[in-house]
């Protein structure tokens, strides 16, 4: 395991290091509290041992720390002591400490006590893989594997965000299949859920890296898509369309209507309200007699 010790006198700290060491463990010491509080801060510890008395920020304020860290992996904490009183341990455990060590550290009781500790941080680590694959899980759309409109509005929340404050255009493609129920109905539900499939192909490998495709409704799809303005987005929905009219063909074929809203710095909109504005140019390309792109800035043209 890699361990963080935290021990301001250099002899205690080196025992305990070699004694980790001799355990087969990989231990770092540092000799101040607040020297393990920026490494926790920067790196990836999971194991600290601290010492209780050490100047400025002592044991118990390093675990009252870590423990008011939010969106942290769990750390496990031992607080050494020569202490053992009682009051002492109520202290310890009520700042947030998992076990305690005596100094003089006693090795078999040090060893013993970092099974444990291993034990902890892997049922921690199995729970937090699993809620990982549980929010991948629902923010993923099971037909297409595509994003859903949960990990959309995520998203949107940022990058809106985000291209207000680097004065960066962001805009909103959304995509509606056209005469997709006739395709259900022709052909049977398998070969809709197969068109679906392959539109879904077609906007992974068209779209940039940094755009976020998403399966938005049942044959509905958006296209999220950061630093891109309004003749850009327009361009990128242009090739798709003509990409999804050429390339999905199963037994008939395949067209979607298109409609594109940006927003750009001081404009103010928000997520809905471009969400909004996409959808009624996607209308006014349905009107228009499908199988073609509105951007939103044509429909205030008029
Ligand atoms: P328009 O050109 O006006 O968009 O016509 P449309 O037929 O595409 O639109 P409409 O909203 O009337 O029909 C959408 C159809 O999409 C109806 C619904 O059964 C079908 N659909 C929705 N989700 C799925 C799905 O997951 N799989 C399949 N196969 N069909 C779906
Ligand atoms: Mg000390
Ligand atoms: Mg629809
Ligand atoms: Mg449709």
């Amino acid at each position: 395991m890699k361990i963080l010790v935290a021990e301001d006198q250099e002899p205690s700290g080196l025992a305990l290091r070699k004694t980790l060491e001799n355990l087969g463990h990989e231990a770092v010491v540092v000799a101040s509290g607040a020297e393990a509080w920026e490494r926790i801060v920067a790196e990836d510890w999971r194991m600290v041992i601290t010492d209780w008395m050490m100047p400025h920020l002592d044991g118990p304020e390093l675990c009252r720390r870590i423990r008011n860290r939010e969106d942290a992996p769990y750390v496990y904490i031992i607080l050494l002591t020569g202490r053992d009183g009682r009051n002492d341990r109520l202290q310890g455990l009520a700042a947030g400490a998992d076990d305690f060590l005596t100094k003089p550290v006693d090795r078999d009781e040090l060893s013993v006590r970092l099974a444990i500790a291993r034990r902890i941080l892997g049922v921690q680590a199995e729970l937090e893989e699993k809620n990982a694959r549980l929010a991948e899980l629902v923010t993923t759309d099971p037909l297409t594997g595509l994003a859903n409109r949960r990990r959309l509005r995520e998203v949107l929340q940022t990058t809106t965000l985000l291209s207000g404050r680097k004065s960066q255009p962001c805009s909103v493609v959304i995509l509606d299949i056209d005469h997709f129920k006739s395709i259900n109905d022709n052909f049977g539900h398998a070969a809709g859920d197969a068109t679906l499939k392959s539109i879904a192909e077609i906007l992974k490998v068209e779209t940039r890296r940094s755009d976020l495709p998403v399966r938005y409704g049942g044959e509905e799809f958006v296209i999220l898509m950061p630093a891109t303005d309004e003749d850009e987005a327009f361009t990128v929905a242009e090739r798709l369309r003509e990409t999804i009219s050429v390339k999905t063909q199963p037994s008939q074929p395949v067209t979607a209507s298109f409609g594109i809203a940006t927003c750009a710095l001081a404009q103010g909109l928000g997520i809905d309200a471009l969400l909004d504005a996409a959808d009624q140019a996607l209308y006014r390309s349905k009107e228009r007699g499908r199988n073609c792109v509105t951007h939103f800035r044509e429909l205030s043209q008029v």
